[in-house]
């Protein structure tokens, strides 16, 4: 069931959890996104000659000074997303040092130059390396759903590569990107970070004002719009999209812990997570109690109280609460059951965390990101069907198999079609700085985090100094001795090796004389 959209308030203008006007903020012209990217471009060539231990201090500085300054801008993430300054504080405040030293411990290997070794027979004279180069300047391009972390995670590591950055926030969420600008202007040289405020055409200038590189997160319509308009400029760019996570659960699993795992996954932050558990396969055998059980879990989560005490905010926007209720109300038409939650609560957009029941794969809320605080769980008869059906999704973000046979549970997980498979966990890796996060299909195949974050931010450049004082044996002219050179060296490589050097080096002192007189003497 689909129904016109309502008219909203404008993005980024009210406070989620009330409604209460948020003081405006200046959208970028064109020109200025130019103007940033120039300054950025200006700044970016001394900072990349700055030796990398510099580097890493100035990341340790920015990480320590988020950290100090926290109350500001978790006052900021609490007014832009209604969720508490607790929940915010965790989910993506508290890990920022952490990110700076993971970025930092494998910045030397990620961009050092490599030595190329070549064969002296092939190459005489010849020595080769690749170095790791800056792309100049990077634009990062964040959602609302997690606005600090969706920036400096992709932060520490651009600019450890020696690049310079334009930041483009969710026009929703303009003061936390403007705040993290300042942050950095704090501990960075002059201008080498900017930001620019505005909605899709102010992040969509960044690739048409000349950016080097883009890093975008978001959903899929808007990765897809984003990696073609930087494939017509050859620009590179890494696109971490949305999601339609699956759990699932087996019969031996514990079910007090799983019930405990799966609900906190699917609705912390209102379930407005790309690695959201949006899709539970309960075993049959256990399916009732898992059931039961969850819905007197999520029975008693609070959405948004004013007293500080919210499990979870409200849905951030008022398009994405209505998106909720679309979803929830084709479920029930074909067949779920709400057990607990299913409306709207609070003054703002608050919705009640939601267990809806009996869900099939004919459903929205089976087949679409929903966003939302909505647990949707698949009875199946086995593990088999739960696989098949975890994996039959347009999206591939996370995937987890919650039971005690951590084996069994294991060799499902590498069986799910996903950028990050989890056992009797999911989603946690989102905070590990360590840990690779991806995906397949839909959700994109950038990756952020961990030492392969790092080939999004560097060019290679191949660097070959030749010191041969004899000609390479391939130029012009071409003539009959180049036609027996080059069998031979067809020979070499599937005959024999001896016999084809015999043939070889007589060849050889042929072709240097005959290109020496081509080159004049
Ligand atoms: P959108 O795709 O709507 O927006 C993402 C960003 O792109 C925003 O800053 C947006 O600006 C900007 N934008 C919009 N149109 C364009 C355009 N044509 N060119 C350039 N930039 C543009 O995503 P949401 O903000 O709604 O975020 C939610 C989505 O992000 C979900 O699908 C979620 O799964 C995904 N996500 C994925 C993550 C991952 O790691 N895989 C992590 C977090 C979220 P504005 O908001 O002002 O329109």
């Amino acid at each position: 069931m689909s129904t016109p959209a309502p008219t909203f308030p404008a993005p980024g203008t009210v406070r989620p959890d009330d409604g209460r006007a948020l003081a405006p903020v200046a959208f970028a012209t064109r020109e200025e996104v130019g103007a940033a990217i120039a300054r950025a471009r200006a700044a970016q060539p001394a900072w990349a000659a700055t030796p990398l231990p510099q580097r890493q201090a100035a990341m340790l500085a920015l990480g320590r000074v988020i950290l100090e300054r926290r109350a500001e801008i978790l006052e900021i993430l609490n007014a832009e997303t209604g969720r508490s300054p607790l929940e915010c504080l965790v989910s993506e405040v508290i890990g920022t040092l952490d990110f700076a030293r993971s970025a930092n411990k494998v910045a030397a290997a990620a961009l050092a130059t490599e030595k190329v070794s070549l064969s002296m027979v092939d190459h005489p004279g010849k020595r080769a390396y690749i170095e790791a180069l800056p792309h100049g300047v990077v634009g990062i391009i964040a959602p609302w759903n997690y606005p600090l972390i969706n920036f400096y995670k992709h932060l520490f590591p651009a600019l450890l590569a020696g690049n310079g950055v334009v930041m483009k926030p969710s026009e929703s969420c303009p003061r936390t990107g403007a705040w993290l600008a300042a942050r950095c202007a704090d501990v960075l040289p002059q201008d080498l970070v900017q930001v620019v405020q505005g909605a899709g055409d102010v992040g969509a200038a960044l690739l048409t004002e000349g950016i080097d590189s883009i890093t975008f997160t978001g959903s899929v319509a808007t990765g897809r719009k984003v990696s073609a308009l930087a494939g017509e400029r050859l620009v590179p760019c890494t696109a971490e999209l949305g999601g339609k996570d699956a759990a699932i659960v087996l019969a031996d699993c514990d079910l007090g812990r799983t019930v405990a795992g799966i609900v906190y996954w699917s609705i912390h932050n209102a379930g407005q997570n790309c690695a959201s558990v949006e899709r539970v396969y309960v075993e049959e055998a256990v399916a009732d109690a898992f059931v039961q059980r969850c819905v007197a879990a999520v029975g008693t989560l609070r959405v948004a109280p004013q007293d500080g005490t919210a499990d979870l905010g409200p849905l951030h926007t008022a398009p994405q609460l209505w998106l909720v209720e679309q979803h929830v109300a084709d479920a029930v038409e074909r067949g779920a059951t709400v057990l607990v939650g299913g409306q709207r609560t609070g003054s703002g957009w608050g919705y009640a965390p939601t267990v809806l029941d009996h869900c099939t794969h004919d459903m929205r809320v089976i087949r679409e990101e929903t966003f939302g605080p909505i647990l949707a769980i698949v009875r199946v008869k086995d593990a088999e069907e739960a696989v098949r059906r975890a994996n039959d999704s347009g999206y591939g973000l996370n995937g987890s198999v919650w039971t005690k046979d951590l084996a069994r549970g294991e060799a499902l997980a590498r069986r799910l079609q996903v950028g990050v498979s989890l056992v009797n966990n999911h989603a946690i890796p989102a905070i590990m700085p360590e840990m690779p996060w991806t995906g397949v299909r839909g959700t994109g195949p950038g990756v952020a985090n961990s030492r392969h974050a790092y080939p999004a931010y560097v060019r290679r450049r191949g660097v070959l100094v030749d010191s041969n004082r004899q000609a390479d044996p391939w130029w012009f002219p071409a003539d009959a001795n180049l036609a027996a050179f080059a069998e031979a060296v067809v020979q070499r490589s599937i005959g024999s090796f001896v016999g084809a050097l015999l043939t070889l080096l007589p060849l050889l002192g042929k072709r240097q004389k005959a290109i020496r007189e081509f080159g004049g003497g």
